[in-house]
C-alpha cells in the first residue's frame, strides 16, 4: 500500500507540511520573543536614566545607601519583576535589590551597556543577568557620575521570566493561540487539498496502468482508440504518455499482424515448395525404381528413356532448390550488391544469344532492339543477367510456336530501361498484381508439367522483382491475354567521372 505513488506523494506532502509547520512555529516564537524584548526595552529605555537623575546615588565617591533604598522600594512597587543593580566603572556589582544568595556573578560585562548607551543602538540588546551564571536579559542602563566623573552605572534588568517557552507563550497570549490555531487549520486544509489533488492525478495514472496491463495481457477488448485529453484542458505529460502508449500499442498490433501475415505466407510457400519438390522427386524416384526393377526386361531404348527422364527431373529439382536459395538470400536484409558500370546492350545480346536455341526449338523469333549509343549502367551484372534470363525464359515458355519475343533497351534521363515483350498467352488482368508473389503461378496447369522440365516453382518473377528493387527500380508488367506480355524495368546510367 505504502509503495503506491499516491501513498508516497501523500507522505511527502505531509512531511513537507510538518517541516513548514515546525519552521513556522520556530520563526513565530523567535520573532515574537525578540519583538516583545525590543518593545519592552524601548519603552524602558530611559528608566535607568530617570532613576539616576531623580536620586543622586553616589555622594563624595561613596554609595548613598538611603537614596539607593528609595530607588529599590520605588521599583518594588511599580514592577516587582524589575531588578536594579549599581555597578562601578568596571562593571563590578556594588549594590543590588535582589537577595544576596540569588546573585551568581560579581561582575557584568560592560560591552552591551555601552552599546545600549550609544545613540542609534539597535534593540533588543541583552546583557549579563547577575542572577544566572550564563543567562542574558534585556536591560536599561544609565551612567552614574559625580562632578563630571563617571562613578559607575545604574543597571536595571527588565522583564523577569517573560515567555521563556512556547507553551508559556501560548498559555499567556490569546493572540498567539489564535495565530497557532489558524496556522494549524491552514496546514490541515493544504494537506486535505493536496491529498485530493494527488488522488485525482494518480487516478489518471492508474487508469493508464490498467490500459497498459490489459494490453499486456492481450485483452481483445482493450481500448485502442486514442486516449484523448479531457476537453477544455491542455494536454499534459500523462496525456502525452497515454497517446504515446496508444501509438505504440497500434504499432505493435500492426507489427504482430505483419508478422502473422509473413508467417502465413511462409507456411504457404513451404507447402507450395514442398509440393513442387515432391512432384519431380516422385518422377525421379519412379524412373530409377523402374530401371532397377525391370532392368533385365527393358530394351536399351527404354532404358535410355528412363535415364533421360531421371536426368530431366533431377535438373528440375536442382533448379527449384537454387531458386529457393537465391530468393532467400536476396530477401535477407543485409544483401550487398556488387555494383559496377557495365554495358546493358552487351548483356542483353548475351542473354539473347543464350536463349536463341531454345526459341528456335519452339519456333519463336527472338529480336533485339538496342540503340547504337546506349550508355553503360550501374548495377550488379550477375543479378541483372538473372532478371533478363528469367524474363526471357518466361517469354519463351508462355509464347506459343510462331510467336515473337523482343528484347529492347531505351535510354532516358539518367536511367536506361529494358523491356522484354512477347506475343504469348498473356496474363489475365485480375492475376497481374499477383504474378510477382512467391510461388504464384497463373492457372497452375498452364505451362507447367511436361513441357520439357523448364517450368519453375513460381519463384522466377519474385526473384527478378527483388533484384530490380535492390537496384532501386520497379519491375512493371503490362499484359493482354491472347496478345502478349511486356515486362519493363530501368537502371541508373553509370556515373561518368
Ligand atoms: P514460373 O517458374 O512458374 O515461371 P514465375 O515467377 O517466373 O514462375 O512466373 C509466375 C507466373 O507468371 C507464371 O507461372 C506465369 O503464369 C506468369 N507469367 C510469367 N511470365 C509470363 C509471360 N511472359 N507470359 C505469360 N505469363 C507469364
Amino acid at each position: 500500500m505504502l509503495r503506491s505513488l499516491h501513498a508516497k506523494l501523500v507522505l511527502a506532502l505531509l512531511g513537507l507540511l510538518g517541516l513548514v509547520g515546525l519552521a513556522y512555529v520556530i520563526l513565530t516564537v523567535t520573532t515574537t520573543r525578540l519583538h516583545i524584548q525590543e518593545v519592552t526595552q524601548a519603552l524602558n529605555r530611559s528608566l535607568a536614566a530617570d532613576l539616576a537623575r531623580s536620586q543622586p546615588l553616589i555622594k563624595s565617591g561613596t554609595v548613598d545607601k538611603a537614596a539607593l533604598k528609595r530607588v529599590f522600594d520605588m521599583l518594588m512597587v511599580v514592577n516587582p519583576a524589575i531588578e536594579v543593580y549599581l555597578l562601578d566603572a568596571e562593571g563590578n556589582l556594588i549594590a543590588y535589590s535582589a537577595p544576596p544568595d540569588k546573585i551568581k556573578r560579581a561582575r557584568v560585562s560592560l560591552g552591551p551597556v555601552r552599546d545600549f548607551l550609544s545613540a542609534g543602538a539597535k534593540l533588543p540588546i541583552r546583557g549579563d543577568d547577575p542572577r544566572s551564571g550564563s543567562g542574558r536579559k534585556i536591560f536599561s542602563a544609565a551612567p552614574v557620575s559625580e562632578g563630571g566623573r563617571l562613578q559607575g552605572y545604574l543597571y536595571v534588568v527588565l522583564g523577569g521570566e517573560t515567555y521563556q517557552s512556547v507553551a508559556g507563550m501560548l498559555e499567556t497570549s490569546w493572540i498567539m493561540r489564535l495565530g497557532g490555531g489558524v496556522a494549524v487549520a491552514s496546514l490541515a486544509l493544504i494537506a486535505v487539498l493536496g491529498v485530493l489533488l494527488f488522488t485525482r492525478l494518480t487516478r489518471r495514472l492508474r487508469r493508464l496502468t490498467a490500459r497498459v496491463e490489459s494490453f499486456r495481457s492481450g485483452d481483445p477488448a482493450r481500448p485502442l482508440a486514442p486516449a484523448a485529453a479531457t476537453p477544455g484542458r491542455a494536454p499534459d505529460e500523462i496525456d502525452a504518455l497515454a497517446l504515446t502508449f496508444d501509438a505504440m500499442a497500434r504499432r505493435i498490433d500492426e507489427q504482430v499482424a505483419a508478422l502473422e501475415e509473413a508467417n502465413t505466407l511462409r507456411q504457404e510457400l513451404i507447402a507450395n515448395i514442398s509440393h513442387d519438390l515432391r512432384t519431380p522427386l516422385a518422377s525421379l524416384q519412379g524412373a530409377i525404381e523402374t530401371l532397377q526393377m525391370k532392368d533385365a526386361s527393358l530394351a536399351p531404348e527404354e532404358k535410355r528413356h528412363y535415364l533421360a527422364l531421371a536426368h530431366k527431373h533431377s535438373q528440375r529439382l536442382g533448379r527449384l532448390i537454387t531458386d529457393l536459395f537465391d530468393l532467400t538470400t536476396l530477401e535477407s536484409e543485409d544483401r550487398q550488391l556488387h555494383t559496377e558500370p557495365f554495358s546493358l546492350a552487351e548483356l542483353v545480346q548475351d542473354v539473347a544469344q543464350r536463349f536463341r536455341a531454345m526459341a528456335d526449338e519452339k519456333g519463336l523469333s527472338l529480336e533485339i532492339d538496342i540503340p547504337l549509343n546506349a550508355s553503360p549502367v550501374d548495377g550488379d551484372i550477375g543479378l541483372i543477367e538473372r532478371v533478363l534470363a528469367n524474363l526471357t525464359e518466361n517469354a519463351i515458355k508462355y509464347t506459343p510456336s510462331g510467336g515473337r519475343i523482343d528484347l529492347g533497351v531505351q535510354g532516358g534521363a539518367g536511367r536506361i530501361s529494358v523491356r522484354v515483350r512477347d506475343t504469348g498467352i498473356g496474363i489475365p488482368a485480375e492475376e497481374l498484381p499477383r504474378v510477382f508473389e512467391r510461388s504464384y503461378r497463373v492457372g497452375k496447369e498452364r505451362g507447367g508439367g511436361g513441357d520439357g522440365g523448364r517450368d519453375g516453382a513460381g519463384l522466377g518473377l519474385a526473384i527478378a522483382k527483388r533484384i530490380v528493387e535492390l537496384h532501386g527500380g520497379v519491375l512493371l508488367v503490362e499484359s493482354e491475354p491472347g496478345t502478349g506480355t511486356a515486362f519493363t524495368f530501368d537502371l541508373p546510367a553509370a556515373q561518368t567521372a
